[in-house]
């Protein structure tokens, strides 16, 4: 059969068309099943079913199109749209998660040079720029399923595929939420198991880095969740509480403010043990965080969830206090000063919370600008040296990665900027 020349429809894809834009799927199915009906015809904008179904916010017309072969990359579209790009502009989750499952291509552009991600961030759409920049596919990950070469085993068991890329997937950065995916998964409750996944994670983020259109954000978050799977796997071979001594000190905040400083720390480690020094992306980070004190905003969790999702964390929307899930609704009944997803996390959080939850009652605590603002404390003064030092030894890395590879200083670390530049943040100088 010829390739679908656009405008040429018969009477039954007009009626498609139509139908897609306003019945349901049980009209579309009926007219799917009709010989003449071609599934990916193209309207006189070169247009398909799919694209269409798509722009409506038609989840169930989606999955039903896709199920009789829908073409998800098609690129007829007059100025190049893909089914995903609609997807996007209709801002349904739903409908873009569809498209990625079923292989749409996110790096496609549009006649005008844009990708589905960008054009959703364009109109808003956050949610699904988040979800398309994180996608990963799950044959991906299963290529490591199969022995490769001579190899006997194949480098992640099966049965680790699915509870990884279910990690792998998700949009909420915070330790504290990978921590609990981690243990809800009793397969990866293992130090085995940990020790794969966070091995498979790290070649993942070395093929990120060398594929031919290099995936910074990919190869971040590769290595972030390989680090926390490393951290998972030495707290359960040093400690018998299956990970709980773990998340209480992701989530233990600090006597002045209740600032959860290890938390932080760690997000500063994980960031600063990225392998390629030479990355843009670490350099932006490091640029972000290494003159912010430990305590002031921005945290390192906003900057890295910022960079990884495209989300401004903490901008708009309730996030649970102790995993970082969006949409928490649950407010601590005594203080309603910090909200939660669940009982289960505000039951996490009480330990620590409990020394503050007095101090956010008293109206004059309330009235400062943000509880975490304190001046610095004699304590903390080793926390302030460590992260001034913390740009310099990035800086020196760089360099001698360069000077091995003959190159030339990169600019931006010989010129180490400890200015605050760009940090909206309030700061505690005198
Ligand atoms: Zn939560
Ligand atoms: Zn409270």
């Amino acid at each position: 059969m010829a390739a679908p020349q656009k405008g040429d429809l018969s009477a039954a894809e007009r009626k498609l068309l139509q139908v897609i834009a306003a019945g349901d799927a049980q009209e579309v199915a009926q007219l799917l099943a009709i010989n003449e009906v071609r599934i990916n015809c193209l309207d006189e904008n070169g247009m398909t079913p799919l694209m269409h179904a798509a722009y409506k916010g038609k989840a169930d017309m989606c999955r039903l199109l896709l199920q009789h072969g829908a073409d998800v990359n098609c690129n007829q579209h007059e100025y190049g749209y893909t089914a995903l790009m609609f997807a996007g502009l209709s801002g349904k989750t739903e409908i873009t998660s569809l498209m990625l499952d079923a292989g749409a291509e996110i790096d496609q552009v549009n006649s005008v040079g844009r990708t589905a991600a960008q054009m959703a961030a364009f109109v808003g759409q956050h949610d699904c720029v988040t979800l398309i920049n994180n996608f990963f596919s799950r044959a991906r990950l299963e290529y490591y399923t199969r022995p490769q070469g001579t190899d006997a085993e194949p480098l992640l068991p099966p049965r680790l595929a699915g509870p990884l890329h279910k990690i792998i997937m998700t949009t909420n950065l915070n330790p504290v939420k990978i921590v609990l995916l981690v243990k809800e998964e009793p397969a990866l409750v293992d130090p085995c198991a940990l020790l794969k996944c966070s091995r498979v994670m790290e070649l993942l983020c070395e093929q990120c880095v060398h594929q031919q259109d290099m995936n910074e954000v990919l190869a971040m978050k590769m290595h972030y969740l390989s680090c926390v799977l490393q951290k998972c796997l030495s707290c359960l071979q040093n400690r018998e509480d299956r990970l709980d001594s773990l998340l209480r000190s992701l989530l233990k905040g600090r006597d002045s403010d209740g600032f959860p400083q290890y938390q932080e720390k760690f997000i500063r480690d994980c960031i600063r043990k990225f392998p390629y020094c030479e990355s843009n992306l670490l350099q932006e980070l490091v640029r972000s965080i290494a003159p912010v004190q430990i305590g002031n905003d921005p945290t390192a969790f906003a900057v890295l969830s910022q960079a990884l999702t495209g989300q401004m964390a903490f901008v708009e929307g309730d996030y649970c206090v102790t995993c970082g899930e969006k949409g928490a609704d649950k407010r601590c009944s005594l203080c309603k000063a910090v909200v939660y997803c669940s009982l289960v996390c505000q039951k996490l959080h009480w330990f620590t919370h409990k020394k503050m939850c007095g101090s956010m009652q008293d109206p004059e605590t309330k009235a400062q600008d943000t509880p975490r603002l304190k001046e610095l404390k004699d304590d903390e003064s080793d926390l302030v040296f460590e992260t001034a030092n913390f740009l310099q030894e990035l800086c020196m890395r760089a360099e001698e990665t360069v000077a091995a590879a003959g190159g030339c200083p990169l600019e931006m670390l010989s010129r180490p900027s400890t200015s605050a530049q760009g940090h909206p943040g309030p700061r505690t100088d005198p």
